[in-house]
């Protein structure tokens, strides 16, 4: 998806599909894989407002649904037998989703070719949604009670705390004053201390003019063409491209605080790993208040409590990981989407929709403003705003006026390092400089692990995923072998597994792990902080870590691609890429090459923030590769030329569209089989190429043998209705034969 005019199109076959309600019925939508309303008598009290929450029976069930506007279906509106029509048993005391939402849903529907009631259910974040706020109790003082007769050191503590009239918890009180709640009973029995409600936490006002920034003179332009594009209150998409540490963040803040003025709420779309206390420290430094935080670490019950916030307009910003854009706001105004370059925004799990794409789809239908941020904008993206369907603000340099790091290649095929190491003796030595002067240096290396492949010395087995076509990746620091697709995990085995020889499993290559095993040997005083998703828990995890970076408590910090993302590390003043290759190896992804750009670059642009020029060493076996030399010499309108050109040739997106149905089963045959069937009975169209079947490249995930077909067409071709009537035609797939259709795919595996 990458056009803006794509809407009208699929709007208007919603307009066909709506069938005019029998009299007196309402359609409710179920929040499953089912692609059509059901209609049902309204409760006594009169038919819902749309969008409201209702229990409805169903089958032998009940189960939340939806009040929707308009019958839906996926066909012919199936015909009920009235005697069979059920009513409402209940309409939830929720906010009703805006209209908005539902047309959004709708849209997405279509488009992703995903059944409604999944989409709407990505609306329903949390059951706490529907469940009235559960008043906590706490305690407070008695003004000008009688001090008691008994009083102990506990107790006179307990009262000292209480003394400025807060309303606590119980045992919140208990724990500041270091006593038991009995103390605290005591208190209350004494009547010093009296039960009170705590008030509902209400979501803090940012507020525009807390700070004044002083632009400079590219920033400001850029500040003018964001303040404008608000003011217009319309749709428009504007690409924010600067390189890392040119001010974006700072600049962007600017439409948001407009944004605000004009009393409208305000989405940012960060990547979910980039949403650091940095980031929100900033956001508060600039706003006077932290914004509501939306993401996957919330508990059910503040994912409630903000759900409503955002549907009353209570909640000003929300700054979000893709999630965000499914929430019922009441009056959005802007979205900015940070890092809108980061493939963490498609989502390949039931609903394969695009996030970035999305927003821009609503703010279509919302008719405001979305901005686009990135260092490395997609080609998508790029493309765009060339032929000026989006604005382009450009920010040119840095704000410090430091210039991005300097970047040097070591060839690795005749700069080799030492036999089991990793690191070529002059990235070494570079460390070692640093490590001298007090500044922090940064190994990236994108894989997780220790090593991606264990083998048997005596008889060369290979330890393979017994349920996936892939090596299982040795964990040292869990002493375990992982599989990075479906999560089987054994021991590391003494003795292998074939042979049956003793100590003979050996470790071939590096992941994270292993390089900062060997860090470690080099240099055993060196502080060193290892990034890497299965080893960092969560996100409160993530944020200690990189606020230790900042503080500057690490020497040496190493690894995957979780240090790429919007991180300020002001003392980092070296990065070594320790595998500059390991990205483009991806086959058949037309997008291997511009990823890996976007990587590097992303990463090396870590180095040198603040005063010093950094520096940066690419350790690969190809220094001449289009993309290394982009990234040696800096010139980025070189290779983004390149691509676009290979692009355009191949009718690759934007300029072609692409679609992938992947074909999956138990068994090995049937699925071929099936997937031969289905591409057998595509209809005929001229102008849609259809790529194989073809087995998928990591051909068994979970023991479900996999197919793919991928579909190809110039951009004006509409796929989805191709793809439908194909669909449409299909015999209904028996057993546990599954079928997914991926639309713009980003992964091609
Ligand atoms: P980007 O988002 O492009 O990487 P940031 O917005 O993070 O850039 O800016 C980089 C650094 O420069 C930050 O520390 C930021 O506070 C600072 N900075 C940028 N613009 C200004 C400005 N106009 N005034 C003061 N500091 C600024
Ligand atoms: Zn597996």
């Amino acid at each position: 998806m990458n056009s803006l005019l794509d809407l009208t199109g699929l709007t208007d076959t919603n307009q066909e599909q709506a069938a005019k309600p029998l009299s007196g019925l309402v359609p409710v939508l179920l929040p499953v894989a089912l692609d059509q309303t059901y209609d049902y008598f309204p409760p006594p009290e009169g038919a819902p407002q749309p969008g409201s929450f209702v229990i409805v029976p169903f089958g032998n069930q009940t189960r939340i649904g939806i009040v929707w506007d308009r019958p839906c279906s996926d066909g012919e509106p199936k015909k009920v037998n009235p005697k069979r029509i059920k009513t409402i048993a209940e309409v939830l005391d929720a906010p009703p989703l805006p209209e908005m939402s539902l047309r959004f849903a709708e849209w997405i529907a279509k488009y992703t070719l995903s059944p409604l009631g999944m989409v709407s259910r990505m609306m329903m974040s949390a059951r706490e949604v529907f469940e009235p706020p559960k008043p906590r109790f706490g305690v407070t003082i008695v003004e000008g009670a009688k001090r008691p007769p008994r009083m102990t050191p506990a107790r006179e503590k307990a009262l000292e705390i209480a003394a400025d009239g807060l309303i606590r918890p119980k045992a919140a009180l208990a724990r500041e004053a270091g006593c038991t709640s009995g103390v605290i009973d005591g208190l209350v029995t004494a009547g010093c201390l009296v039960e009170a409600a705590i008030p509902e936490k209400r979501c803090p006002q940012p507020n525009p003019g807390h700070t004044l920034v002083e632009f400079s003179e590219a920033q400001e332009r850029a500040v003018e063409g964001l303040r404008a594009a608000v003011d217009a209150q319309n749709f428009s998409v504007t690409l924010l491209d600067g390189v890392t540490g040119s001010g974006k963040t700072e600049v962007y803040f600017e439409a948001v605080a407009r944004a605000l003025e004009k009393n409208r709420q305000v989405l940012i779309m960060l990547p979910e790993i980039a949403l650091t206390s940095q980031f929100l420290s900033r956001f508060e430094a600039r706003f006077g208040c932290a914004p509501v935080e939306w993401h996957s670490a919330m508990t059910g019950t503040e994912r409630g409590r903000l759900w409503k916030a955002v549907a009353t307009g209570e909640a000003r910003v929300v700054v979000g990981a893709r999630s965000g854009l499914f929430l019922p706001y009441h009056d959005l105004g802007l979205i900015v989407v940070d890092e809108e370059h980061d493939g963490g925004f498609k989502q390949d799990d039931r609903v394969n929709y695009h996030a970035r794409d999305m927003t821009v789809v609503r703010g279509s239908m919302g008719k405001f403003p979305v901005v686009l941020a990135s260092a490395t904008p997609s080609i998508e993206s790029h493309v765009n705003a060339r032929t000026g369907k989006y604005r382009h603000l450009i920010l040119p340099g840095r704000f410090s006026g430091t210039e991005l790091p300097e970047i040097t290649p070591i060839d690795l095929r005749t700069e080799q390092p030492d036999k089991g190491r990793w690191l070529a003796p002059r990235l070494v030595n570079e460390m070692a400089e640093c490590l001298e002067r007090g500044q922090q240096s940064l190994l990236f290396l994108n894989r997780r692990g220790y090593a991606p492949l264990t083998l048997c010395r005596s008889c060369g087995h290979r330890l393979e995923c017994p349920q996936c076509t892939a090596w299982l990746v040795e964990h040292r620091f869990k002493k375990r072998l992982n599989c990075h697709h479906c999560g089987f995990s054994m021991p590391l085995p003494e003795t292998c597994p074939k042979c049956g020889e003793h100590d003979t499993m050996t470790a071939c290559g590096p992941g994270v792990e292993r390089v900062a095993e060997e860090v470690s040997e080099r240099f055993p005083e060196a502080r060193i902080a290892l990034l890497s998703s299965d080893l960092i828990p969560g996100l409160a995890e993530m944020r200690e870590v990189i606020r230790q970076i900042e503080a500057g408590e690490t020497d040496i910090i190493i690894g995957t691609q979780l240090v790429a993302k919007g991180h300020n590390f002001p003392n980092l003043n070296l990065v070594g890429i320790v595998d500059g290759d390991l990205g483009l190896a991806q086959g058949a992804d037309p997008r291997a090459g511009e990823r890996t750009f976007q990587l590097l670059h992303q990463v090396t642009g870590r180095a040198g923030r603040a005063q010093i020029r950094g520096r940066a060493f690419l350790q690969t076996h190809f220094p001449e590769h289009p993309v290394m030399a982009a990234i040696l010499s800096g010139d980025r309108e070189a290779f983004l030329e390149q691509e676009i050109q290979t692009r355009q040739a191949g009718l690759l997106p934007p300029y072609g569209r692409l679609a992938a149905l992947i074909i999956s089963a138990k068994d090995k045959e049937t699925t071929e089989l099936i997937a031969r069937d289905i591409a057998h009975r595509a209809p005929k169209a001229e102008r849609i190429m259809l790529l194989g079947p073809t087995e998928a490249p990591i051909a068994v995930i979970r023991g479900r043998h996999r197919w793919r077909i991928l579909l190809k067409a110039p951009r004006e071709v509409d796929m989805q209705s191709y793809l439908r009537e194909w669909l449409a035609r299909l015999p209904q797939l028996k057993g546990d034969i599954r079928l997914s259709v991926d639309i713009d795919p980003y992964s091609f595996l």
